[in-house]
């Protein structure tokens, strides 16, 4: 019997139907085993039973009322997972799927994911099952308004500092943004992501696009290989993979596949960057309009089979479990060298066990991904001094942050003499962290 197993079990019993969240708990409880095997102090002083279990979680009401003068009811949530290494910082997900073992899974990943960066930031997560697909203007302010007016009360600049995520960009945060201001009566960095001109950094809408490259570079150059001259799938096609594709184009590799949830677009000339914005960012139009203008380009209907398209690097960056064991057979048939998730928990277990046992680079999410809340830790910080800092600036912090977050990951696996299992890596290198905060900090 493994030492974490009644770990296991009780998260079991206590989250019977949170399907995410055991999802998580399983893989990373799975990684620490043998951490539990070299720290016996940590089972004595339940640093596992406390870890998997949310210091907080609010859930409420959000009424608003829609422009046919409708009252709607969403439900809205934060999760404030663990504080012990910094306030919480997590996203908000606004998403008809949202629940609360979405946000639970979310947030428990995202302390870790946050302890990686070696920046002060504690985990948390929240959102609502509202879909801002179709809605006006004016919708979305009035939900975001009513979300605020409740959340308001739990956040806070050294408290939790919430950021986006699906369905949250800068039109969001800045409504929300105006509302904890009309409220608190005070202009402080309690939310990140936040507008140019009003408190937001620099490449922030960049930074986990950009991270999730300068992570696979780092990785890649490790290999004796890199980004130059390789085929790239990106699936989705929101901020991170928008910013992704970015990336790679810089480093040298052609993306020639993206997606959103109705259907892919393949491009093997290379994806037109500037189009996919402008239908995306401009337009909040649907993939399939990249046809319309790019004849090269083919769209086919339904978002899983993107991962049929042969690919030298493969990046989920849309949504939890979209890459199953069945993608990850055919991407490894197809000669896939490296999948790195822009997404939180894209792949599935099993379609992690086919990546690993088949040596393909496997990097998960809550390291590969981590650029976007480094930057909004860069955000924090530059608010705290009233400063800003240069692009440059901003972008140099973080790709030395993901190269930092590579060798770690890869030296604690290695470690624990699991060379290249960037996922236990991460699991221990994120953990180690919390778990000396959390016995310095006693029984809380
Ligand atoms: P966006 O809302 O900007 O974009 C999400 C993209 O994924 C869209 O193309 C969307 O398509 C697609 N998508 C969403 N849900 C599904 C689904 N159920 N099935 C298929 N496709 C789907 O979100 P982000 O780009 O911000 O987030 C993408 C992922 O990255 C999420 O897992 C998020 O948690 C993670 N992440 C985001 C960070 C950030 O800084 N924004 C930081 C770290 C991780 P459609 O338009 O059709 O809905």
């Amino acid at each position: 019997m493994a030492i974490l197993d009644y770990v296991k079990e009780a998260v079991r019993k206590r989250n019977p139907n949170d399907t995410e969240f055991l999802q998580a708990t399983d893989e990373v409880l799975m990684s620490l085993e043998k951490v539990a095997e070299k720290h016996p102090e940590y089972v004595e002083n339940g640093i596992f039973d406390r870890i998997i279990e949310p210091e907080r979680q609010i859930m409420f009401r959000v009424p608003w009322v829609d422009d046919h003068g409708k009252v709607q009811v969403n439900r809205g949530y934060r999760v404030e997972f663990n504080s012990a290494i910094g306030p919480y910082k997590g996203g908000l997900r606004f998403h008809p799927s949202v629940n609360l073992s979405i946000i639970k899974f979310l947030g428990f990943e995202q302390c870790f994911k946050n302890s990686l960066t070696g920046l002060p930031m504690g985990g948390g997560k929240g959102g609502s099952d509202f879909d801002p697909k179709g809605k006006s203007d004016g919708e979305i302010m009035r939900f975001c308004q009513s979300f605020m007016t409740e959340l308001y009360r739990h956040i806070g600049p050294n408290t939790d500092v919430p950021a986006g995520d699906i369905g949250v960009g800068g039109r969001e945060i800045g409504y929300l943004y105006g509302q904890y201001k009309r409220i608190r009566n005070e202009f402080t960095g309690v939310l990140t992501g936040k507008g140019l001109n009003w408190g937001g950094s620099l490449a922030r809408k960049e930074a986990t696009g950009y991270g999730l490259c300068y992570f696979t570079e780092a990785m890649l150059n490790d290999k004796g290989n890199s980004f130059k001259g390789k085929k790239v799938v990106i699936s989705g096609s929101g901020n991170v993979a928008i910013y992704a594709a970015e990336k790679a184009t810089q480093l040298g590799a052609t993306v020639i596949a993206m997606s959103d949830s109705n259907g892919y677009i393949v491009d093997n000339e290379g994806i037109d960057l500037d189009l996919v914005k402008e239908i995306k960012e401009v337009k909040r139009g649907r993939i399939k309009e990249y046809v319309d203008t790019r004849t090269s380009a083919v769209y086919t209907e339904g978002c899983k089979n993107i991962w049929n398209t042969p690919c030298d690097i493969a990046l989920p960056c849309a949504t939890q479990n979209e890459l199953d064991e069945a993608s990850a057979k055919t991407l490894v048939g197809n000669g896939v060298i490296a999948v790195c998730e822009g997404a939180n928990m894209p792949c599935t277990p099993e379609a992690i066990e086919i990546f690993q046992s088949n040596h393909v680079l496997y990097a998960p999410g809550k390291a590969s991904n981590a650029g976007g809340v480094a930057t909004s830790g860069l955000e924090m910080s530059q608010n705290s001094l009233r400063m800003s800092w240069t692009f440059e600036e901003v972008d140099q912090k973080l790709k030395t942050i993901m190269e930092n977050i590579y060798h770690t990951i890869a030296k604690t696996a290695k470690a624990y003499d699991m060379e290249d299992d960037f996922m236990a890596g991460a699991n221990i290198a994120g953990f180690e962290k919390i778990a000396v905060a959390m016995m310095e900090q006693g029984i809380v």
